[in-house]
C-alpha cells in the first residue's frame, strides 16, 4: 500500500505520519471521505453544503475544511481545495487526480520546488480526488494577499479577449517578477525552475493565472507556493508544448526554427533573460535532467493506471531528450 500522501509504503491505505503532520497538523484523517463524488447521480451534497469556488476550464474545485479528523465541505473557512475527476471530453479524465498528485509529488520532493502538502483523498463511491492545502490561509486563519499574473499584468477577458490567459510570454512574467518583488534573484532563479519543469512534464496549461505573488509583511512581495501542475499531454494528446511563449514579441530562436521545438539552447537564452549566470544554469540544467530513477519509481508508486503510467514516463523522456539537443 502506498501513502495517499507521499507516495511511500504504508501497511493500509491512508497517510503516514509525516503527511498526517504536514497536511492535519497531526490528526489521524482517513482518506475516505463521507460524501460521493460530484459524478455521482445525487448531487444534492454539493448544492446544498458548498458552493463552487472557482472553474478552471473543466475543473471543478470545492473547498473542504477539517472538523475533529474528517475533511468536511464547506462555504467558509476552508483549508483545503478539492479537485474531483474533472467533467469534459478529454481524454483518461479519470486519471487527472492521481496525474496532478503524481506531478505535484515529484516537483516537491524529487525537484525541492515550493509546494504545499497534497493528497488524493477517495470518495465514497470509491473515486480518487486531490487536495492541496491552501498556502494562503494562515494558521490563525486570516488569509495572505495574493494576485496571479493576470492581475498583475493588469490582463482581462474584457481588455484583452478570450485568450487572454495565453496571450503573453514567460519571459514578460520574468520580467513582471523582477519589477515587483524585491528578492527576485531567488525568485527568478524558482520561477526558472518550474517553466523547466513544466516543460519536462509536459504541463501545458501554466497560464498567466498559474502563477502568482503573495505578500508577506516582512518582506514584501514574494512568489506563491507552486499550484495546478499536471502533465497536461495525457489527456490533451495535441496540445502545445507550453501554454506561453517563451519569449515576448512573438520571438522565436533560431534552433527552434530549426527544431519545431524548444531545445536546451533556448533555456539557455530564456535563463540568461532571466538574470541566472551561465554556471548556475548548466548547474540547474544537469541537476533536474538527473532524476530518472526517482522518477520512475514515483510514477510506479502512483495511482495512475499502468497504461498512463508508461504513457506519463515517455512523455517524460520525450522532453528530455530535447533538453540535449543544441
Ligand atoms: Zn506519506
Amino acid at each position: 500500500m502506498k501513502c495517499l500522501g507521499c507516495l511511500k509504503e504504508v501497511a493500509h491505505e491512508g497517510y503516514c505520519k509525516k503527511c498526517q503532520r504536514e497536511l492535519f497538523g497531526g490528526a489521524k484523517v482517513q482518506p475516505h471521505l463521507s460524501f460521493p463524488s460530484p459524478h455521482s447521480l445525487d448531487p444534492s451534497h454539493y448544492q446544498q453544503q458548498t458552493t463552487r469556488i472557482s472553474i478552471s476550464g473543466v475543473q471543478v474545485k470545492y473547498s473542504l475544511k477539517l472538523e475533529a479528523d474528517k475533511l468536511i465541505l464547506s462555504d467558509s473557512n476552508g483549508q483545503f481545495i478539492l479537485k474531483p475527476t474533472p467533467f469534459g471530453v478529454f481524454q483518461n479524465l479519470s486519471e487527472a487526480p492521481a496525474n496532478e498528485h503524481l506531478t505535484m509529488q515529484l516537483a516537491r520532493q524529487v525537484y525541492k520546488l515550493p509546494i504545499p502538502p497534497n493528497a488524493l483523498v477517495r470518495f465514497l463511491d470509491g473515486s480518487l480526488g486531490y487536495i492541496v492545502r491552501r498556502f494562503d490561509v494562515q494558521e490563525n486563519g486570516t488569509k495572505l494577499l495574493q494576485e496571479d499574473f493576470a492581475q498583475i499584468s493588469q490582463r482581462s477577458e474584457q481588455l484583452h479577449g478570450k485568450n487572454y490567459k495565453y496571450d503573453f510570454s514567460y519571459e514578460e512574467i520574468g520580467e513582471l517578477i523582477k519589477h515587483i518583488i524585491p528578492t527576485y534573484q531567488v525568485e527568478l532563479e524558482k520561477y526558472f525552475k518550474l517553466i523547466l519543469f513544466n516543460y519536462l512534464f509536459s504541463n501545458g496549461d501554466a497560464h498567466i493565472k498559474n502563477f502568482s505573488v503573495m505578500h508577506k509583511n516582512e518582506i514584501g512581495y514574494v512568489l506563491t507556493p507552486f499550484y495546478d501542475l499536471l502533465c497536461t499531454r495525457i489527456h490533451l494528446p495535441h496540445e502545445s508544448d507550453m501554454a506561453l511563449m517563451l519569449f515576448k514579441n512573438n520571438r522565436f530562436s533560431s534552433t527552434y526554427e530549426n527544431y519545431g521545438f524548444y531545445t536546451y539552447r533556448d533555456f539557455e537564452e530564456f535563463a540568461d533573460i532571466l538574470g541566472i549566470r551561465p554556471k548556475r544554469f548548466q548547474k540547474i540544467v544537469e541537476s533536474m535532467l538527473s532524476n530518472e530513477k526517482a522518477i520512475i519509481a514515483m510514477v510506479n508508486a502512483s495511482f495512475l493506471n499502468q497504461d498512463i503510467k508508461e504513457l506519463y514516463i515517455q512523455s517524460y523522456f520525450d522532453k528530455k531528450k530535447r533538453m540535449v539537443m543544441y
